[in-house]
């Protein structure tokens, strides 16, 4: 049903999956850049079309709204909410023999500004590991919100200034949102602003934000993503890094920051087994993760193997 060819491709559909090099027609499951080129002609839903076309240009894409099954190439597709950023997508590829799930990046449960992830059955599962060791097992999602927004007013009381590094799709989104619903505004930098507009304008409300224009105001929030070096003239700012990286104890000195969050966009441990216990699948594929994750699973009695050579982790996830 599919073979892999310096990345997933479905044979029989001739698509490509999440390919970084462009490609004559891919799937995108969501427009983080690592996820996306310049494809001719891209499959994916209409909040990503809308993200992959502002980052990259305007592009040919067939828009499918999630649970609406198209048929392409001999088979039948079908997308479903990943849980990940807005627009994430898992893809189901269908045919007479058998079933295929690609869950790209996803997280289980509830997010402000994603819709929650849907996990069908299927034969095959490609699932994306990151986080596939059990030394990565967040704590609830309301617990790690009460620890931001505790940083938050303790930083806002010293008189300093909560500055927050998230990424500009999805992470920066989020995070507005759970610090709005708390009633702190945000400022933020630029490129964080600009794909805020982009959530709005697809139904997603964030509250009261505003692009960052070099001065800080009463209870607010500064916001840039990571790497990003944070404004001089901003007075006393106290780095908080939000990522599921900071279950690790040293991950604040790597993220440079003053304190770190383990709020991610990224299943962990427990929910990647939850995830394959969901889909019942007869043989995994495992991307993006630890070695040791496809071994675990294999002690388990389940028949798992990676995709292809595991690719180098990412900082930030
Ligand atoms: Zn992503």
């Amino acid at each position: 049903m599919f073979h892999y060819e310096d990345g997933l491709k479905l044979t029989q559909a001739d698509l490509a999956i999440d390919f970084r090099r462009r490609q004559p027609r891919a799937f995108i499951s969501h427009a983080h850049a690592d996820h996306m080129a310049r494809h001719e002609y891209a499959l994916c839903t209409p909040e990503t079309s809308a993200l992959y076309q502002f980052r990259l240009g305007r592009r040919r894409t067939m828009e499918m709204p999630y649970r609406q099954p198209v048929e392409w190439g001999g088979l039948r597709l079908t997308t479903y909410p990943a849980g990940h950023c807005l627009g994430s997508a898992m893809l189901l590829a269908e045919n007479q023999q058998q079933s295929l799930l690609y869950t790209g990046d996803f997280k289980l449960g509830p997010s402000a500004t994603a819709e929650e992830a849907e996990l069908p059955r299927a034969d095959i599962l490609v699932i994306e590991s990151t986080f596939g060791d059990p030394s990565f097992q967040f704590p609830p999602r309301r617990e790690s919100i009460e620890r931001l927004l505790d940083l938050v007013r303790r930083t806002l009381r010293a008189g300093d200034t909560p500055v927050v590094l998230a990424y500009a799709l999805g992470k920066g989104q989020e995070v507005t949102r759970v610090l709005t619903d708390a009633g702190f505004g945000v400022l933020q930098h630029t490129r964080i602003f600009e794909i805020s507009r982009i959530y709005e304008s697809l139904g997603v409300a964030l509250g009261r934000h505003a692009p960052y224009c070099g001065r800080t105001e009463p209870e607010h929030v500064v916001m840039v993503p990571p790497g990003t070096p944070v404004p001089e003239e901003i007075p006393r700012p106290v780095r908080i890094a939000v990522t599921g990286w900071a279950v690790d104890p040293r991950a604040k000195y790597r993220l440079r920051a003053d304190h770190a969050v383990a709020l991610s966009d990224h299943a962990d441990y427990g929910q990647l087994l939850e995830a394959i216990e969901r889909v019942s699948p007869k043989k995994i594929y495992c991307t993006h993760g630890p070695d040791t994750f496809v071994d675990r699973l294999r002690d388990a009695g389940l028949d798992a193997q990676p995709l292809a050579h595991p690719r180098q982790r990412r900082l930030f996830r």
